[in-house]
């Protein structure tokens, strides 16, 4: 039985809970310092990446990981929702700055021209379980069609305020807490792949609009203040391909073909525009096709979870499908001396320790879905006391500490610790103060199970 690690993961599952109740109760307790060292601690095992898809390095690696995602995902049949986003850019000049009537015409088509334009996209979505042939633009990606690629996956974690950030600092923004934030892995790679201009891919990924469509659209679009005759010019530029893929699963989530656009031609005004003449017209054009895929599953509200003997939790699942409603869930325990679930989802604890694992499936077309929560079943700490509250040692003296648990039967008899300043005071594992230099530290424990903290006021003589 490995006692150790269920016990690290118990501990890892009980943070959340811990800060929830110190945010609440923190002032009171002067939690503040304790907040902070939760900073230090480890990431837990979920968002480590060891043992998920590997971080490609290279073009070809980018390729492999997002060809085998987009292949699983044409045989998976997920569901499939397809969206176009165009936008004119706040850069649309006609003629020379100054001309209001003109500044009308642009507003006009900046506010107009989008959205029509985008309602004319044909809608290239599929129900689960049907399959996109003839829908999803598949990437057709060769390793020198690719300039650079970046991928996202680390983000950063404030343990204070609990604000996200996908890059590092100092300083956090939300509260301005300077103990720096805990690194975090994101389930999901964000893959940006920016094509090398006028690659064979832009003609076969973006077939976003055709020139000729444009064409049209912006004759019509002037026809009432102005001709367009002269040829209108395209330069097609920044094209990029998103994708995100699950790194645990491997499953597609999302494809996005993206590109800027610069539209320049002349348009010769007339009727109220007449006394404009002739002008440059320059229209900076954003387009974005995605694709979003929904995988059929089952996710359970709590993955981990610790209980007391004889006690109830309540478990939700989740089901991705059409109408969730119409799916039975089968329950089931792999070990019912420990805990036992009922139809419902809720999970009653027995009298003895030990750890469980509660099962969630259900059926969809075909295939079984399943999740998974580890239930802890254990007597909790109540609270902690250490041997000496006030010591006072000189240079060199050494004093150990040893925690006691309450009740004396608690299951999870373990502690760390932690010194205010390791130039007066330092303590080890085990709870051997070392007097350091003159001063005053506090060496406190705190325990794994509950995080209660236990405080000793150290004096060092010289
Ligand atoms: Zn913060």
């Amino acid at each position: 039985m490995n006692e150790k690690k269920d016990r690290s993961k118990l501990v890892f599952g009980a943070i959340i809970v811990v800060l929830c109740v110190f945010f609440v109760v923190g002032v009171v307790y002067g939690a503040n310092s304790l907040l902070e060292m939760e900073g230090t601690l480890e990431p837990a095992d979920k968002y480590v990446l060891d043992g998920y898809a590997a971080v490609p390095d290279s073009p070809q690696g980018v390729i492999e990981l997002v060809n085998t995602a987009v292949s699983n995902a044409v045989e998976a049949k997920p569901k499939l929702e397809s969206s176009d986003s165009i936008s004119i850019g706040d850069e649309l000049t006609i003629g020379e700055d100054g001309a209001s009537a003109v500044n009308t015409v642009a507003k006009f088509l900046k506010d107009n021209a989008a959205d029509e334009f985008a309602a004319s996209f044909v809608d290239l979505s599929a129900d689960f379980g049907v399959g996109f042939t003839d829908k999803l633009w598949i990437p057709q990606l060769n390793a020198a069609d690719i300039e650079s690629f970046e991928i996202k996956y680390i983000y950063y974690h404030c343990m204070q305020c609990g604000a996200d950030s996908d890059e590092e600092y100092e300083k956090c923004s939300e509260c301005g807490n300077e103990n720096g934030p805990q690194m975090r892995y994101r389930d999901d790679y964000s893959i940006t792949i920016n094509l090398v201009q006028g690659a064979p891919a832009l003609e076969n990924n973006f077939r976003l609009r055709e020139p000729a469509q444009v064409n049209e659209f912006i004759g019509d679009k002037f026809a009432s203040f102005a001709n367009v005759s002269a040829p209108i010019n395209f330069e097609y530029k920044n094209a990029r391909i998103f994708v995100r893929i699950n790194r645990h699963t491997g499953q597609l989530l999302e494809i996005k073909y993206i590109k800027d656009v610069d539209v320049t031609t002349k348009a010769e005004f007339i009727g109220d525009y007449a006394y404009v003449g002739e002008a440059d017209v320059y229209l900076p054009v954003n387009e974005e096709v995605g694709f979003r895929f929904t995988w059929p599953g089952v996710s359970l509200s709590a993955h981990e979870l610790s209980m007391d003997y004889k006690t109830t939790e309540a478990l939700k699942a989740t089901l991705t499908c059409d109408d969730p409603l119409l799916y039975d869930v089968t329950w089931t325990s792999s070990d019912e001396s420990i805990a036992t679930v009922d139809a419902d989802g809720y999970v009653n604890s027995n009298k003895a320790d030990g750890k469980v694992i509660i099962t969630a499936s259900y059926e969809f077309q075909g295939k079984t879905y399943t999740d998974e929560c580890e239930v802890f079943v254990k007597t909790s700490v109540e609270s902690i006391d250490i041997t000496k509250r006030d010591l006072v040692l000189a240079k060199g003296e050494t004093f150990e500490q040893t925690v006691s648990y309450s009740p004396k039967d608690s299951t999870v008899q373990t502690a760390k610790w932690y010194t205010t300043d390791e130039s007066v005071a330092t303590v080890d594992e085990n709870g051997v103060i070392t007097a350091v230099g003159a001063g005053t530290a506090d060496v406190y424990a705190v325990a794994d199970d509950g995080y209660f903290k236990a405080t000793c006021k150290v004096e060092v003589t010289e």
